[in-house]
Protein backbone atom coordinates (compact mmCIF):
# COMPACT_ATOMS: atom_id res chain seq x y z
CA UNK A 1 0.00 0.00 0.00
CA UNK A 2 1.02 3.46 -1.23
CA UNK A 3 0.41 6.91 0.19
CA UNK A 4 -1.97 8.36 -2.03
CA UNK A 5 0.20 11.74 -2.15
CA UNK A 6 3.24 11.31 -1.80
CA UNK A 7 3.40 7.77 -3.14
CA UNK A 8 5.67 7.01 -0.34
CA UNK A 9 5.55 2.60 -0.14
CA UNK A 10 4.86 0.41 1.57
CA UNK A 11 3.18 1.97 4.31
CA UNK A 12 3.25 0.49 7.96
CA UNK A 13 0.22 -1.17 9.44
CA UNK A 14 0.25 1.79 12.06
CA UNK A 15 -0.48 4.33 8.86
CA UNK A 16 -2.86 2.38 7.41
CA UNK A 17 -4.71 2.08 10.95
CA UNK A 18 -4.57 5.28 12.41
CA UNK A 19 -6.12 6.69 8.63
CA UNK A 20 -9.13 4.22 9.04
CA UNK A 21 -9.39 5.57 12.23
CA UNK A 22 -9.30 9.26 11.88
CA UNK A 23 -10.39 9.77 8.58
CA UNK A 24 -12.24 7.26 6.78
CA UNK A 25 -13.04 3.35 8.22
CA UNK A 26 -13.54 2.28 5.06
CA UNK A 27 -10.46 3.47 3.31
CA UNK A 28 -8.88 1.70 0.23
CA UNK A 29 -6.06 4.50 -0.23
CA UNK A 30 -3.98 6.25 2.44
CA UNK A 31 -2.18 8.63 3.31
CA UNK A 32 1.66 8.62 5.22
CA UNK A 33 2.52 9.85 8.56
CA UNK A 34 3.89 12.84 6.87
CA UNK A 35 0.69 13.77 4.65
CA UNK A 36 -1.81 12.68 7.57
CA UNK A 37 0.17 15.63 9.65
CA UNK A 38 -0.24 18.17 6.87
CA UNK A 39 -3.78 16.93 6.28
CA UNK A 40 -4.93 17.72 9.68
CA UNK A 41 -2.35 20.82 9.72
CA UNK A 42 -0.74 19.19 13.05
CA UNK A 43 2.40 18.19 13.86
CA UNK A 44 3.81 14.44 13.03
CA UNK A 45 4.15 13.78 16.66
CA UNK A 46 0.58 14.49 17.29
CA UNK A 47 0.18 11.61 14.70
CA UNK A 48 2.49 9.30 16.06
CA UNK A 49 0.92 9.85 19.78
CA UNK A 50 -1.90 9.06 18.48
CA UNK A 51 -1.09 6.12 17.11
CA UNK A 52 0.51 4.91 20.55
CA UNK A 53 -2.38 5.93 22.50
CA UNK A 54 -4.63 3.76 20.63
CA UNK A 55 -1.57 0.99 20.05
CA UNK A 56 -1.33 1.32 24.12
CA UNK A 57 -5.17 1.31 25.11
CA UNK A 58 -5.46 -1.91 23.08
CA UNK A 59 -8.87 -1.03 23.13
CA UNK A 60 -9.45 -0.18 19.43
CA UNK A 61 -9.08 -3.73 16.70
CA UNK A 62 -7.65 -2.36 13.90
CA UNK A 63 -4.63 -2.01 15.65
CA UNK A 64 -3.41 -5.24 15.91
ZN1 LIG B 1 2.68 10.68 1.95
Amino acid sequence: MNCKKCGKENLSGDELAIYRKLVNRGATEFLCIDCLAEFFKCDKSEIEARIKYYRDSGECTLFV
